[in-house]
């Protein structure tokens, strides 16, 4: 594998470390005028001036060259919240709320989820992996190079491993890199209805072994939110997660406080997702126990709330603060991270550094691969974004457009705008 050099840039911006950045840290970035980069066997061997460059490493005439055009340098997007492997579209359902009704009407209605369900349900695996590869393209398009891909369009054993086998067929064919999760706990499937309990004991007891035989899964999710699963049902399906090898990560406080930033503390999980409710001792228990909050701003926005989450009271708290899409067609349709940072600094109030930190390093810790990837450092995976914009604050200044202009997996470049 030969190596990359990647000269001629405004800036390289990055957090640095391998592990998430809380408080006043997470506003800590390093910006490095003029500097360059270097890729050699599939991770950064150095960054540094061009002088230093050359000092350690000649003028490397074999090196294929990414020439920046003055462009900014920045750790590839991570996405540690995504619901990729759906079949079927629900545009018509959307129609319906630019009309006025709510998601909770459309779900009565028979809707939401439980729509998704029906049309994944018939898809194919090959089907399934054929959308999730369309949606991967998006993603590294917009700069995406590490994603967290959901189950739970199943509600089933046979439809949840199948999703799973489908996020595990597409991640092989891409240059983006998939983390699975089991989140068999999605919802209450229609046949278990009248009887919550059996729905409950089928994932303990069969979908989460299975899962974990079969080597499908890294993570076990579950949706702790008032009128979905309890926050004793969720720490069941958890700790049945944690028994068979798969780390716990949930949906908490979405749009009631349900104690799920608490039950994600007091399991040490590896995120607490959402929290736009999360009370005051929720806040406080993520602190004191280091989750990782994993914040959607992309869902407040496109269900139209004015209600975000508290991310600046959580930064101020200590809790270290990550980005994700939500990526799913019913709550958040996008796969772009840019999109997500620019409201994250517009509607969350994080500064630009902020949040920066929070759609790579943080979110790369909390998928637990913090020393691997997640900034732009010699030893970590060369996973790299070159965007057409002079410096950082052009990522939310410039909005609206795609920035990027290149993307640079393992090494190589994968991705050239135009
Ligand atoms: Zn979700």
């Amino acid at each position: 594998m030969t190596d990359l050099l990647i000269h001629n840039l405004a800036e390289v911006a990055t957090p640095e470390g391998s592990a998430p950045l809380r408080g006043a840290e997470q506003r800590r970035i390093r910006r490095l005028a003029g500097g360059e980069v270097v890729c050699r066997a599939g991770r950064i061997a150095f960054v540094g001036s061009p002088e230093e460059r050359r000092r350690q490493f000649g003028e490397m005439p074999e090196a294929e060259r990414l020439d920046g055009q003055g462009g900014t340098l920045i750790p590839g997007f991570v996405d540690p919240h995504t619901h990729l492997p759906w079949a079927g579209s629900r545009e018509e359902e959307f129609a319906a709320r630019l009309a006025g009704k709510t998601y909770q009407e459309i779900a009565a209605a028979g809707g939401g989820i439980l729509s998704t369900v029906r049309s994944t349900r018939r898809a194919g695996e090959e089907e399934l992996a054929a959308n999730v590869l369309r949606r991967m393209d998006q993603m590294l398009a917009w700069g995406t190079t590490t994603a967290e891909a959901k189950s739970g369009y199943g509600l089933n054993q046979e439809d949840e491993l199948k999703q799973l086998r489908a996020i595990r067929q597409a991640s092989e064919r891409h240059p983006v890199d998939l983390v699975p999760t089991l989140l068999a706990a999605h919802e209450f499937p229609p046949e278990h209805r009248q009887d919550r309990g059996r729905w409950v004991d089928l994932i303990c007891d069969e979908i989460v072994p299975a899962t974990a035989e079969a080597g499908l899964a890294r993570f076990c999710d579950v949706f702790c939110e008032v009128g979905v699963f309890s926050a004793a049902e969720s720490r069941r399906v958890l700790e049945a997660g944690v028994r068979h090898g798969l780390a716990p990560r949930l949906h908490a406080d979405e749009f009631a406080d349900s104690g799920g930033a608490e039950l994600a503390a007091d399991l040490g999980a590896f995120s607490a997702d959402h929290l736009m409710a999360v009370s005051p001792a929720g806040v406080e228990a993520l602190a004191r126990s280091g989750v990782i909050a994993v914040l959607l701003p992309g869902t407040s926005f496109f269900l139209m709330k004015r209600n975000y989450a508290p991310a600046r009271r959580l930064v101020e708290a200590g809790v270290p603060v990550a980005l994700a899409t939500d990526c799913n067609p019913g709550s958040s349709h996008t796969e772009s991270m840019p999109m997500v940072v620019l409201l994250a600094v517009l509607q969350m109030g994080l500064t630009i550094e902020e949040a920066l930190a929070a759609a790579t390093l943080n979110s790369a810790c909390s998928l637990g691969l913090g020393s691997e990837i997640g900034s732009v450092e010699p030893g970590k995976r060369a996973d790299l974004v070159l965007l057409a914009a002079p410096n950082l604050l052009h990522l939310v200044y410039h909005y609206g457009i795609n920035p990027v202009a290149a993307v640079v997996k393992g090494g190589r470049v994968v991705r050239r705008a135009g």
